[in-house]
């Protein structure tokens, strides 16, 4: 007779107290957060921070009391006001040095009271895009309150004191006009910064011969030289096609800009000079490309300028600027176009010889 087998057990291997496998679980847990965490007993001490923390507070805050660490009494009081209420608090802290830093903390409670965990979010970036955002929106409303408060100036003389003044009336109108184009420019050019933008992380694809972009801006612009007695001189090598990859709308625009601004700040009776050259590799990346340089005879730029020229409305001398027709917008348009095409600008300037403006854009072979 068979006998059946008895079934065996299992062995069960001892459990591991589940508090230390708990606290080993915490460290590492926190240890793999992203987003800086602190968490303190309750006795203010700091018992868990990880990297991000670190690398924030910049110094060993493990087994320091709270108080050591941070010198932002908000957040000390708020520790106190969490361990005190039993109710998480959430707010907003400034970090002065090294940089100037925005934090959102979290402070919750643990358990009953037994530690608090501060979670903490840099939200520098942020607070900066917001504050970027604001002084764009006051730069744009008061670029466009000043032609619209002069339209407006205007119709009421119109309307009233210069009602039968037939040469004032001319007058007020051709003024009208010119500060109508203003804003109508202005509009454009916010149009086209967006427009750009939104493309920026996709770079164009199609073939584009500058050698053409170039022939036919100049053809354009070069009656607008004239009215200042200047000359538009194209330097394209053995007349032939420059291909580059990108899309021949924006490089066009790029080349407008660039030229439109050699006339303006070039000096009269001197001439804009255009030239096309390869490039066996772009600066910073290893790809052939195609430089083209836009030279004017002008004042020059003072070194201290020229890292700020492609912010929007920066101008050097606003009132030159404004006379020029310009609406501070345009180094801004062809920077975020080459940035969205992964070229590069360079400016070169002397003062009192005039600047070069470069850009080089990858070569595309068609
Ligand atoms: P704007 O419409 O004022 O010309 P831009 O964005 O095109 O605006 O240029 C910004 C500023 O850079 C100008 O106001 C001017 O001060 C300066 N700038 C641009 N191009 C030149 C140049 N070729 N020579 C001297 N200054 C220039």
């Amino acid at each position: 007779m068979l006998f059946r087998k008895k079934k065996v057990e299992p062995v069960l291997k001892p459990e591991r107290p589940k508090e230390v496998a708990a606290i080993n679980e915490t460290g590492a847990v926190i240890a793999a957060l992203a987003d800086p965490i602190l968490v303190l007993d309750n006795q203010r001490v700091v018992k868990h921070a990880n990297k991000a923390a670190l690398n924030l507070f910049g110094r060993v805050l493990i087994d320091k009391n709270i108080v050591q660490c941070l010198r932002q009494p908000n957040v000390i009081d708020a520790v106190e006001k969490v361990f005190a209420s039993k109710k998480d608090w959430i707010g907003e802290a400034k970090f002065p040095a090294p940089v100037e830093r925005h934090l959102s903390i979290h402070i919750a409670l643990i358990g009953n009271g037994e530690g608090v965990v501060l979670t903490v979010r840099d939200t520098t970036l942020v607070k900066r895009t917001e504050e970027m955002h604001s002084d764009f929106v006051a730069n744009v409303s008061h670029e466009l309150r000043s032609p619209l408060s002069a339209l407006m100036g205007f119709i009421e003389t119109l309307q009233g004191p210069a009602q039968d003044d037939r040469e004032a009336r001319e007058r007020f109108l051709n003024i009208m006009i010119q500060e109508a184009n203003r804003m109508a420019r202005l509009i454009d050019d916010l149009l086209s910064l967006s427009r750009v933008q939104i493309q920026e992380h996709v770079a164009p694809d199609d073939a584009v011969n500058v050698t053409v972009v170039l022939q036919n801006i100049t053809d354009i612009l070069s009656l607008k030289a004239m009215d200042r007695n200047m000359k538009l001189n194209l330097n394209v090598p053995n007349n032939q096609a420059y291909w580059v990859q990108g899309d021949s709308d924006q490089i066009t625009q790029v080349f407008q800009n660039l030229i439109d601004n050699a006339i303006k700040y070039g000096k009269p009776d001197t001439s804009v000079d255009i030239a096309i050259r390869t490039l066996d590799r772009l600066p910073d990346r290893n790809v052939p490309g195609v430089a083209v340089d836009v030279r004017d005879h002008g004042e020059g730029i003072n070194e201290k300028h020229i890292p700020r020229l492609t912010e929007r409305f920066y101008r050097i001398d606003k009132a030159r600027s404004r006379t020029m027709g310009g609406t501070g917008l345009g180094l801004a348009i062809v920077k975020h176009i080459i940035a969205r095409h992964r070229g590069r600008l360079h400016v070169e300037s002397k003062l009192g010889k005039g600047t070069i403006f470069s850009v080089s854009l990858p070569a595309k072979n068609n």
